[in-house]
């Protein structure tokens, strides 16, 4: 292929050496690396993985560029060949969807169009296309509310990040110096981490007997608080899957006149689907809710939202610069986007969520989102008709479902823990499967280490995880101490 001009390598589709042909490029890379891969992810574990990746392609900076088509395929070929596959079945391990293509390829009109979502003069039809995307995100979740909003963040973080951030905000005008955060033990990570980030107390941490928030421990912490509080409740919990009983927490928060937020990160898209929405009943009652396109929802990493009860919740976010927003250009009707974000250069991620709704639309998202609840309990079953794995006692969460070797159950709990970690990482290394790890409770009350499948994939079913289970209780009979089989 004759080498792009530097005016040729913009990403203009009417170029002939541009964006059609190194599509095609891309293509073909992608479908090379996974053949030479051959599984879930590269075989080897981390040194074989660098080194043949490097092999690949490096230097990254050579003195004299190798071109646009060879610099392509030697990446992509790379990242794909060692890629993680979340369209493989055997790669469960975490909230790490397989993007749909129609997504995907939505996606690089974004990447060749570039519009910034930071003002309306570089996204003008994209600010317009977000507003309608945001309004119909924010109705899925505040039907009956006359005003809600939403905007698009990079994913739960982010989102958790704001609704403190608005969380404060609030208690500030009321006079107050802070907000007091109360997190259930099974929240997620990142609501700490705001909640550092933002200067807040230290959040309070409430009991979630089995996994969900106990509305008792919460009345009983909410006593504890003179100031302004705010409950963060968490449907759909990263190591299990659990909603926490939302329309009892919000009755609590409400009695002692805290607010709250719900973490729907993985939970959230369940209000596609008219048989899964009502396991979310009581989300309406919390002032902001974050959740996640890119779990449930199936687009490329980032794809997260944050739905606001009422617009006004957002006004703390308002921010002028009077080279993308000044007073007289909002004034003359332009469209202000800066307050949408804490980010300034925003990539137009709505565009493949826009480009998802209306393919599929609601009914079709919802039947997707219903079938990896189908499969959840379809492998829950095979798992305890299976003679060498054990369950977790107790719900199968959204679509996750936890189980161990029962070989690791017959020795003492560190050596089983051991076992259980020991086959997760052997599968790893072997380039088998791709399984996540979790640390929860035994019907026992004992704290005990367990193997984890999230299944998010579209098609998947339960019959094609079969040998993965098989897979699982071959490799604990394989790495069981020898004495175990006598
Ligand atoms: C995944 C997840 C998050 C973090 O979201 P990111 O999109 O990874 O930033 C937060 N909360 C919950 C409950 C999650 O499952």
């Amino acid at each position: 292929m004759n080498e792009p001009t530097r005016a040729d390598a913009v990403a203009d589709p009417a170029s002939p050496y541009a964006l059609r042909k190194l599509a095609s490029i891309a293509l073909d890379a992608l479908a090379d690396g996974a053949a030479a891969r051959g599984g879930p992810l590269p075989a080897g574990g981390p040194e074989q993985v660098a080194a043949r990746t490097r092999a690949l392609c490096t230097p990254v900076l050579p003195e004299e560029g190798v071109g646009a088509a060879d610099a392509l395929y030697d990446v992509a070929r790379a990242a794909a060949e060692g890629a993680a596959d979340p369209s493989d079945p055997h790669c469960v391990a975490h909230l790490h969807c397989p993007p749909l293509a129609v997504a995907a390829a939505a996606d690089l009109v974004a990447s060749a169009l570039n519009p910034s979502m930071d003002s309306w003069d570089q996204a003008p039809a994209a600010a317009v296309i977000e507003a309608e995307v945001t309004a119909a995100l924010a109705r899925l979740v505040y039907p009956h509310h006359p005003a809600p909003d939403a905007v698009i963040t990079s994913g739960g973080t982010e989102s958790n990040l704001v609704a403190l951030l608005l969380g404060r905000e609030r208690a500030r005008a009321t006079g107050a110096r802070t907000v007091q955060v109360l997190v259930g033990a099974n929240a997620h990570h990142s609501v700490r981490r705001a909640a550092w980030m933002l200067g807040l107390p230290t959040p309070l941490v409430v009991d979630c007997p089995g996994g969900r928030m106990s509305p008792a421990a919460l009345d009983r912490a909410l006593v504890e608080c003179a100031g302004p509080a705010l409950v963060v409740a968490t449907a759909g919990t990263t190591d299990e899957g659990l909603i926490d009983p939302l329309p009892e927490i919000a009755e609590v928060a409400r009695f002692h006149g805290a607010e709250l937020h719900v973490d729907a990160a993985y939970g959230g898209p369940l209000l596609f689907s008219d048989t899964l929405a009502p396991r979310l009943a009581g989300i309406e009652h919390a002032v902001s809710v974050t959740y996640d396109l890119h779990k449930l929802g199936w687009q490329p990493v980032a794809a997260g939202v944050l739905a606001v009860a009422d617009a006004q919740v957002l006004e703390p976010l308002a921010l002028t610069a009077d080279y993308l927003n000044a007073d007289d250009d909002t004034e003359a009707g332009l469209p202000d986007l800066l307050g949408r974000s804490i980010r300034t250069s925003r990539r137009p991620d709505v565009l493949k969520i826009a480009t998802t709704l209306r393919a599929l639309g609601r009914r079709g998202l919802g039947a997707t989102v219903e079938h990896c609840v189908r499969t959840a309990a379809d492998v829950a079953r095979a798992v305890d008709a299976h003679p060498a794995l054990r369950r977790r006692p107790g719900d199968v969460g959204i679509s996750t479902v936890l189980f161990r070797p029962a070989a690791a159950d017959a020795l003492p709990d560190a050596d089983g823990d051991e076992l259980v970690a020991a086959v997760r990482r052997d599968l790893l290394a072997e380039g088998r499967a791709v399984l996540g790890r979790a640390t929860v409770a035994d019907g026992d009350g004992r704290q005990r280490l367990w193997l984890k499948v999230t299944l998010l994939h579209p098609s998947t079913t339960g019959d094609d995880l079969a040998p993965l289970l098989d897979l699982i209780a071959e490799q604990a009979e394989r790495l069981a101490p020898a004495s175990m089989a006598a």
